[in-house]
């Protein structure tokens, strides 16, 4: 029932953003302003679900609601990229393949386990994940 709460609140705010972006990219497109495809390529694949704050490992997840790592979420996706996790400010982001659902492969912090929107992150902060995959790929073999 909690869970079921839950759930709906964070519904509520993923949706108000929605909302939101709609109304930015139509003023945009009005302005003339494109976005970077990446932005794009995201947004598409979390629309309407829950890919943004999903976790692909369940026992590791942020410890807070799902609704409050979805404001950080957005509020991080509406600021300028950074190189840590909005939700719990860990810089310590792998680059993860092979996931069990979309978008299959991306930034992941070990910290609280969420996948890092990419817009999020910085250039560097997206080479240096990608860095700690291949060393951890190194110690395996
Ligand atoms: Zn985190």
């Amino acid at each position: 029932m909690a869970a079921l709460e839950e759930l709906e609140e964070a519904r509520a705010v993923w949706l108000a953003y929605e909302v939101a972006f709609a109304e930015r990219r139509k003023r945009e497109k009005h302005d003339g302003l494109r976005r970077p495809g990446s932005f794009d390529d995201w947004h598409r694949r979390t629309w309407g679900g829950f890919g943004v704050a999903w976790c692909d490992d369940p026992a590791v997840h942020p410890k807070g609601p799902l609704a409050g790592v979805l404001r950080a979420l957005i509020t991080a996706l509406e600021s300028e990229p950074g190189g840590h996790c909005p939700v719990c400010t860990s810089s310590r982001i792998v680059w993860k393949q092979d996931m069990v659902h979309e978008p299959w492969c991306g930034p992941v912090c070990t910290g609280c386990g969420i996948l890092v929107p990419q817009p999020v992150l910085t250039d560097e902060a997206l080479a240096q994940a990608r860095r700690v995959r291949r060393r951890e790929l190194a110690s395996v073999g």
